[in-house]
């Protein structure tokens, strides 16, 4: 890892370091994991051994001690090389409980292991079937009996399940009924996938329409030691909250990766495909969609960055955090209908890229949050609107 003191030259050379990383996972090795939707487990291995994958882990336990600011350089390089973080991306915010909330043991037995790479927290289960966006109303239940937890219920969407050691999850651990309010009772335990598949765990993969990795997991009676509590009983949704500035920043970088990915992509082929005589690029009307793009996602990059800044400095930055992640999905979207247009037929031929990342770019629209809800809550928190739902 870079050792510059310097924090322009050391964000340069992490840069460079991820880009020259990214070298070796070129185009065709996405491509050939999209056709077969198979997990990127060579590039997740190298990411994890050269340190990445614990950037956000203090010094103290064996991370790099490094902040958001750098998290997002780490990110944004891998998606505007042509690759997806998704598969692994995970692991530098789920850590953030265990950190921030998780006891010293806890911290001591895992986060070591985390950063050496000898544990994979890679998967993140809040998500339900029946109550979506809705999070306080989810339903899976885990009941206190002496010093276990006996869990019950389903999860879905919950992404490299099969392909982590460990597992956060988000429970009931007191139903609705008996919380005075709603954000009362749910609890965050960590779950042991390795102890926990066929006893009473069980993950089921759903095919996507890009390569993620996603499943539902079903709980029946599943026992989890009651020391897999991390922090409080029933506080896990304060905790969550908490988390979430970080996922937003994170995925925000992300899309301005993607969305730079798109515009080299879009503008090297309009310099270079010719038709009535002249580059395509020559026309405004390939042009503007391109130039507007590019202005969106740069608008964007800077509200990430004051985000990530705001977030490093311990400053409230949840306004920030929802706007980072709302513009710049939208820019990477932008740019990947531009891309797409601008290749013509050729942007829907697989050994182009533009179409699985135009598919992959899509998910941001969606999750980890759904716009709509960004929307919501930039009315409500911010411009003091009444609450929608
Ligand atoms: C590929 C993939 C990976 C994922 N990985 C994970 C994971 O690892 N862990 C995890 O826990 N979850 C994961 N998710 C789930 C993701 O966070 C949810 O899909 C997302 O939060 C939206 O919830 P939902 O799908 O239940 O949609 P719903 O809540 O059912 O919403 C459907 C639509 O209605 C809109 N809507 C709902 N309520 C309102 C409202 N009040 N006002 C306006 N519009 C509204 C939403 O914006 C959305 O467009 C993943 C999802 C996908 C697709």
């Amino acid at each position: 890892m870079a050792t510059s003191t310097n924090s322009n030259e050391l964000h340069a050379e992490l840069k460079a370091a991820i880009a020259e990383l990214c070298r070796s996972f070129p185009d065709t090795y996405w491509r050939e994991l999209d056709a077969k939707r198979a997990y990127p487990a060579e590039f997740v291995d190298a990411l994890t051994k050269a340190g990445y994958m614990a950037t956000l882990i203090p010094e103290e336990y064996g991370g790099a001690g490094m902040g958001v600011t750098e998290a997002t350089i780490v990110l944004e390089e891998i998606h505007r090389s042509g690759g997806n973080a998704g598969a692994c991306h995970a692991q530098m915010y789920i850590m953030g409980t265990l950190l921030r909330h998780g006891s010293e043991a806890q911290k001591t037995q895992y986060l070591p292991k985390i950063a050496r790479g000898d544990l994979r927290l890679q998967a993140f289960a809040v998500s339900e079937p029946t109550t979506g966006s809705d999070t306080t109303r989810l339903k899976t239940l885990a009941v206190r009996k002496g010093a276990k937890y006996v869990v019950k219920g389903q999860k879905i969407w919950i992404s490299r399940a099969e392909h982590s050691d460990l597992m956060l999850l988000l429970a009931r651990t007191t139903p609705l009924e008996e919380v005075k309010k709603r954000t009362e009772g749910l609890s965050t335990i960590l779950v042991d996938l390795r102890q926990a598949v066929g006893h009473g765990l069980t993950i089921r993969p759903i095919r996507t329409m890009m390569n993620h990795a996603t499943t539902e997991v079903f709980f029946d009676d599943l026992e989890v030691p009651v020391e897999n509590l991390v922090g409080e009983e029933g506080q896990g949704f304060r905790y969550l909250l908490d988390g979430l500035n970080a996922e937003r920043i994170l995925i925000a970088s992300e899309c301005i990766g993607d969305g730079r990915w798109f515009l080299d992509r879009a503008c090297r082929y309009a310099n270079e495909r010719v038709v009535f005589n002249r580059p395509i690029g020559q026309n405004q009307g390939v042009q503007f969609p391109l130039a507007r793009a590019y202005a969106n996602v740069e608008a964007a990059s800077l509200m990430v960055a004051h985000a990530a800044q705001l977030f490093d400095s311990h400053q409230p930055c949840g306004a920030q955090a929802n706007m980072a992640k709302l513009l710049a999905a939208d820019a990477s979207w932008e740019s990947a209908n531009a891309a797409i247009q601008t290749h013509g037929g050729f942007g829907f031929a697989e050994d182009y890229d533009i179409e699985r990342k135009f598919r992959e770019t899509r998910l941001y629209q969606v999750a980890p949050i759904s716009t709509n809800l960004i929307l919501a809550y930039l009315a409500e928190h911010v411009l003091g609107l009444p609450r929608s739902y």
